[in-house]
């Protein structure tokens, strides 16, 4: 019971990448950079699991960002053509890439840190993939020329991705999806259908990641203007109790969501935000077994991972190793008061 999981991403190290970056540079290239990776995900994995992290990931360390980690991969896509585009609905500015052709993965994305993942990690597994809406967010387009078709045609790549990742023996694949919280009208028209399709056959769990995002300033003002109470998850939810999909990751401790939106949720797994990313104050055991307490009156208690707001990224190495251990402390004692 209270199984742990974290949302995904976690800092890299100083002599693997800038540190406290969301598009952070790589200090090593070639060979030696393909190592420091490697050497990274081991050692989180480590790290997560000396901390009591039930479903570890490889805590992102091979991909310079969440989204454009997959995009590297995928042909179709000009690195070059750079433009800068206002994302979540103009929420920041990012220089992304554009896509100038068909979508067609060029092979595998994340086979290596995966199987490394798969022979380090002594329980569980999840691995994260940017979901076909956040992606279409993330991205300009002179090819598609539609939202819609865009976002399937991505989804099909992701989907030969994560049925590969299933049989590296990942035990879950998770969709990030945090554009879900902006374009809630697009969900329901067709973003559970594109993810859906990135899901199609996949033969190990699935999940949804929905949040409000890094503790990066643009989103943290974004936040103050959502009023007292954050309604966003209102919206979609009833659409996601209705989807294939199997656990969807919320955000919770500090968030003005109210918490008797979960169960709007009925029949999933919900991955339950405890700990909170946009905060360098690390949380007591207490705090995160009260955030349980208070999500078992809405969902029943054997369907709650207790887990990460959203990912860690751009924070420091220390806190979010601390908070790692918040997270397992804090399920422990939640087994020891209501298991
Ligand atoms: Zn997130």
């Amino acid at each position: 019971m209270f199984e742990t999981t974290i949302a995904g991403s976690l800092p890299k190290p100083a002599w693997l990448a800038e540190t406290h970056k969301l598009w952070p540079r790589w200090k090593l290239e070639g060979d030696a950079l393909a190592e420091a990776k490697g050497d990274a995900t081991i050692l989180w994995i480590k790290q997560q699991e000396d901390a009591g992290i039930d479903m570890v990931t490889d805590g992102e360390q091979s991909r310079q960002h969440f989204v454009h980690g997959f995009l590297e991969r995928v042909e179709g896509i000009d690195f070059d053509l750079k433009v800068e585009l206002g994302i979540r609905n103009n929420r920041y500015k990012a220089m992304v890439p554009t896509v100038v052709g068909p979508l067609r993965l060029k092979g595998r994305v994340h086979a290596a840190e995966a199987r490394l993942a798969r022979a380090h990690a002594n329980g569980k597994l999840k691995f994260t993939l940017p979901g076909p809406m956040t992606i279409v967010d993330t991205i300009a387009d002179n090819h598609y020329g539609d939202r819609t078709k865009l976002a399937m045609a991505f989804a099909e790549a992701l989907n030969e991705e994560a049925r590969a990742l299933a049989a590296d023996g990942v035990d879950m694949v998770q969709f990030d999806e945090p554009a879900f919280n902006v374009y809630m009208d697009d969900v329901k028209r067709w973003g559970i259908d594109a993810l859906h399709r990135a899901a199609e056959g996949v033969t190990c769990r699935t999940g949804v990641h929905i949040c409000y995002g890094y503790g990066i300033k643009a989103n943290l003002d974004w936040k103050d203007s959502l009023g007292s109470e954050w309604r966003q998850y209102e919206e979609i939810f009833p659409a996601l109790a209705q989807s294939r999909i199997d656990a969807v990751s919320v955000e919770c401790i500090h968030s003005r969501v109210p918490v008797r939106l979960l169960e709007l949720l009925a029949g999933k797994d919900v991955m339950l935000g405890v700990i909170d990313v946009a905060s360098d104050k690390v949380e007591t055991p207490e705090e995160v077994a009260g955030v349980i307490e208070a999500a078992m009156k809405h969902v029943p208690k054997e369907r709650i991972l207790p887990c990460t707001n959203c990912g860690m990224a751009p924070m420091d190495r220390g806190i979010a190793l601390a908070k790692l251990e918040a997270l397992g402390a804090g399920a422990r004692l939640a087994r020891e008061r209501f298991g």
